[in-house]
């Protein structure tokens, strides 16, 4: 049988990164088995529709890499993908499930099953629509025939409902998981159509994936209770020689540890639990997103891909050489090393610090050229004008102390503009009594040595600084305050040869006016 994946999500908002990290498990699996991916968009419960959430999604996992063979947005032999305009399909499957006895009309109106549930809980209960109470409600199964027949026929509003044989066990083999086993009299009569002509999920989702012919079901754990269901209509459909194999994936948890990582998590701890931006159409509230936030694709891709799966002993020959890259892969290493075998059954922890640091080491194999691209907008924001060998160039030396390009403005402005003050502490500190007189004497070397390294370094480090026994780090941390403005920032030759020589001496000139003289 053929690989084929599906991944399904429902167009209800922004696609959170745990749904990504699903597409991207069965992409993964897809391409090592040779296979078909297919995006189907499940949008069969129209009340949680929101405008825009699928094309969201669709730009989310192209940004991303993760790519389909068919699709919404792509067409294909196994079409339409998107399930309201399979609408039409559906009801002749839950006829066949109603002909068959495994599926019965229910007339009970929304008053009285809000009855049913209140009368539950003042027992301190849980009502539920199943094999021990559907006697006791209004549907095909206690009504007589032609009574349900007047009914429809009348127009009046009906469910389809699965019907749960009584005190079976039904077994659900999971990739990942095993055998789970679960009694059918704790499992609810599901609704799988309405009277709209709408299927519910669970009728769309297992219709949809024998007619697509899906051979492996990955998706997330919340998925896991509903299984059992689908297990269920498979056989009721005769359709359990091609039932798809079943993987559930574990949850992504809060850093913490405890729970499903949230979108409040990512506000408190400033993280993003999106692919994209995102505004909400309705509320106009702004959730943000990794691109924007200046995440590699890359990074986030083989971020996510450890989050939940490891890759065994797969890479152990390489970790001699270098123990980072034994996280560090890309789509195709992952696309070789993915195995269902490893994922892991316990929930996997997100972890701010290492999304960090995947981004760093994938900016590191970004060209400087590249970085000068991220960097040109930001100098424009701030009214600077550079040109472009420049920044590179500056790009190029800043690049190994940064996480995201956003960063290179904070890290890196005083490569364009001077500062216009002086961090108190770092004065304090390092500007001591006699300062202005080493600084002129700086710029008397810069006047007239040679503009370049060694010759500043021997003129100023070793014969001024050492050969009059100066405090070193005195005096090029001051020297570092006038160009800077505080004591960050790369090699202080190299920042001085970077800048160039008027603009150095400019600096320190103004410094010596600016702070002055320290009297002891
Ligand atoms: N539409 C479901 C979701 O949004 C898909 C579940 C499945 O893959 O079966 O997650």
């Amino acid at each position: 049988m053929k690989v084929r994946v599906r991944f399904a999500p429902s167009p209800t908002g922004p696609l959170h990164i745990g749904g990504v990290r699903t597409a991207l498990y069965n992409y993964l699996f897809a391409r090592q088995n040779g296979g078909d991916m297919i995006l189907r968009i499940e949008d069969t419960d129209q009340t949680r529709f929101v405008p825009g959430a699928e094309q969201y999604i669709i730009e989310a996992l192209d940004w991303l890499g993760i790519k389909f063979d068919e699709g919404v947005h792509l067409g294909g032999n196994y079409g339409p993908y998107r399930q309201s305009d399979r609408k039409p399909l559906y009801r002749q499957y839950a006829e066949q499930l109603l002909e068959g006895g495994w599926a019965y009309y229910a007339f009970d109106r929304p008053e009285e099953l809000d009855a049913k549930r209140k009368e539950a809980e003042a027992q301190k209960k849980v009502f539920q629509y199943d094999c021990n109470t559907r006697g006791a409600m209004v549907n095909s199964l206690t009504l007589p025939a032609d009574e349900v027949e007047r009914r429809i026929a009348s127009g009046e509003p009906y469910v389809v409902r699965f019907k749960f044989p009584e005190n079976i066990d039904i077994t659900v083999h999971d990739l990942i998981r095993g055998d789970v086993t679960m009694n059918s009299r704790l499992l609810d009569d599901k609704v799988l159509f309405k009277s709209d002509g709408m299927p519910t999920y669970h009728l769309a989702n297992i219709v949809d994936d024998h007619l697509m012919e899906v051979s492996h079901v990955i998706r997330g754990e919340e998925w896991l209770p509903s299984a059992p269901l689908h297990v269920m209509l498979y056989k009721a459909f005769g359709w359990e020689e091609t039932m798809p194999q079943f993987a559930h994936l574990p949850l992504l948890l809060k850093p913490e540890g405890n729970g499903k990582l949230s979108k409040r998590d990512g506000d408190r701890l400033g993280f993003p639990v999106f692919p994209l931006d995102w505004v909400n159409p309705e509320t106009g509230e702004k959730s943000s997103g990794y691109r924007e936030q200046g995440y590699l694709p890359q990074a986030v891709v083989n971020m996510l891909a450890l989050l939940g799966w490891n890759p065994g002993s797969g890479v152990d020959d390489r970790s001699g050489v270098n123990p980072r890259l034994q996280e560090l892969m890309s789509m195709d290493e992952l696309i070789k090393l993915f195995s269902i075998e490893h994922i892991s059954k316990s929930g996997a922890r997100f972890n701010v610090e290492k999304a960090k640091w995947f981004n760093h080491e994938y900016l590191q194999q970004m060209s400087d050229e590249w970085l000068a691209d991220q960097f040109l907008p930001q100098l424009k924001e701030h009214g600077v004008d550079a040109e472009r060998d420049y920044v590179v160039k500056v790009c190029g030396m800043m690049k190994e102390r940064l996480n995201f390009p956003q960063e290179l403005w904070d890290q890196a402005h005083y490569f364009f503009v001077a500062p216009t003050e002086y961090d108190p502490k770092a004065v304090a500190k390092r500007w001591k009594p006699g300062m202005t007189t080493h600084m002129a004497k700086v710029i008397e070397i810069l006047n007239t040595v040679p503009f370049e390294h060694d010759a500043i370094h021997h003129a100023l480090l070793d014969e001024y600084i050492l050969g009059n026994q100066l405090n070193m780090g005195q005096i090029m941390n001051s020297l570092r305050l006038a160009v800077v403005g505080n004591t960050v920032g790369p090699d202080m030759i190299t920042l001085v040869l970077t800048i160039g020589k008027e603009e150095t001496i400019r600096r320190v000139q103004r410094a010596i006016e600016v702070i002055g003289e320290i009297e002891n």
